[in-house]
């Protein structure tokens, strides 16, 4: 009796949203209605890890006590004043920002989107005014299969019909090359008019592509040889995911605010958003360097949320926390552990065919095509066993849980993913 009470619950709730809401996500069909840590609970309790962590926003695991109080205190306190006039966290938290990344300046915004829109205004204004290049021509250096975001200048330069079939007309200015390919970018670099390379260090959306060990650095050597600007999207990949502090830092394992080791491929423009709040409040960031930070002036660029008391609070408690529990350490110890196990798996099943990512942003390729179902299939049957990721294609599964999980829950969940694959 108690199954088709729970199942009718979520039901409901599933027909509201399918009949009021617009239809551009497609949910696994579970609703939640709690979460702690690495677990969230469903309307009829049912318990489940989380291993998409909301698109690696939710890092520091579910309502972190210390990140929810930040909040809390804030929203209490002020919560906005707009940028007509000052308020007494902004600057605190623009201090303890650029310290902790190693940069001049942070232009705050909202969304991940927001933030990577303010990197490429950044860079065309600095373009024209630093490096000469013709008015109204700036070019940016874009990779296939990227994903910044849903904005229209953004689904102007990506690669997936979905993102962008009858969204146009698109915003002119970008080039389009392969990922991890230095020859096509220093190609595309020595085209006139270019201000700048945009670049995920590892491929999230596209299905976790980790480039090859030195396509970052080169990358980095690459531009500043053409005198264009390297602009980091690190929206998913920062903020500890990948077993460091940046994707960009590579395996710089350096535990406090950067110190910019050799390894790190030190990026012009960084942009960071989701776990920069720990995912409680939409908080994201553009930094820079003040030679490029300084062609923006009074009027030029805002918004009407970005630096607000909340977002300031609820940040630095935020990157507190990395510091605090090690995050990215845990990320790389676990993260090599789990690939570990995957390959284990995969050595006795044909439907996995291999695992790849860095720390704790993996993914899994099952053995279909792009347009099937099968990955899909998996999910549901994973959530069945307690289990919630989500197919980033018909054959891809990524697997990010919050870089708060303990070694044992970890491999709790590797006997869960184990036993719906034998099962499956
Ligand atoms: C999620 C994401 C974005 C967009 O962030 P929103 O907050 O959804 O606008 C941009 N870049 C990357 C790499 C992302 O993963």
């Amino acid at each position: 009796m108690s199954t088709v009470m729970e199942s009718s619950m979520s039901q409901e709730i599933i027909n509201l949203e399918d009949k009021h809401g617009a239809h551009n996500y497609h949910p696994l069909p579970v609703v939640l209605a709690k979460g702690e840590g690495v677990y969230v609970w469903d309307v009829d309790g049912k318990k489940y890890f989380d291993f998409l962590s909301a698109y690696s926003a939710v890092n520091q695991g579910h309502c972190h006590p210390k990140i929810t109080q930040a909040l809390i205190d804030q929203a209490q306190t002020l919560a906005l004043t707009s940028r007509a006039f000052y308020n007494d966290s902004l600057g605190v938290y623009e201090k303890y920002i650029t310290e902790y990344f190693g940069f001049d300046k942070v232009l705050p915004m909202n969304t991940g989107a927001e933030a990577v829109e303010t990197a490429i205004k950044l860079a065309r204004k600095w373009g024209y005014e630093k490096k000469g290049v013709a008015e109204n021509d700036a070019k940016i250096i874009v990779c296939e299969g990227n994903f910044h975001g849903r904005t229209t200048t953004i689904v102007s330069f990506s690669t997936d019909p979905d993102a962008n079939k009858n969204f146009g007309p698109f915003t002119p200015g970008f080039i389009k090359i392969p990922y991890n390919n230095l020859e096509a970018l220093e190609n595309a670099l020595n085209q006139e008019n270019v201000v700048a390379f945009l670049v995920e260090p590892i491929q999230g959306e596209a299905g976790v592509f980790v480039p090859n060990e030195d396509f970052l650095s080169g990358a980095r050597e690459l531009c500043s040889k053409y005198k264009s600007l390297f602009i980091a999207d690190e929206v998913q990949t920062g903020i500890a995911r990948t077993g460091s502090l940046l994707a960009v830092c590579g395996n710089c394992s350096c535990e406090s605010k950067c110190e910019k080791q050799s390894t790190y491929s030190t990026p012009d423009i960084l942009i960071l958003g989701k776990a920069l709040s720990g995912g409680v409040y939409p908080v994201s960031a553009v930094l820079a360097n003040n030679h490029i930070m300084e062609v923006i002036k009074p009027g030029q660029h805002g918004s009407t949320f970005g630096g607000n008391p909340i977002a300031a609070k609820v940040a630095i408690a935020a990157l507190e926390v990395v510091l605090e529990e090690q995050l990215a350490l845990n990320a790389r110890k676990l993260g090599n552990i789990f690939r570990a196990e995957m390959n284990r798996i995969i050595e006795s099943t044909d439907l996995i065919l291999k695992v790849r990512g860095k720390g704790l942003l993996n993914a899994i390729i099952v053995n279909d095509t792009e347009e099937s179902q099968t990955a899909w299939n998996l999910c549901v049957a994973l959530k069945e066993n307690g289990l919630l990721a989500k197919p980033t294609h018909g054959n891809i599964i990524r697997f990010a849980p919050p870089l708060v999980i303990t070694e044992s829950q970890l491999m709790e969940c590797v006997a869960i993913i184990e036993k719906t694959i034998r099962e499956f």
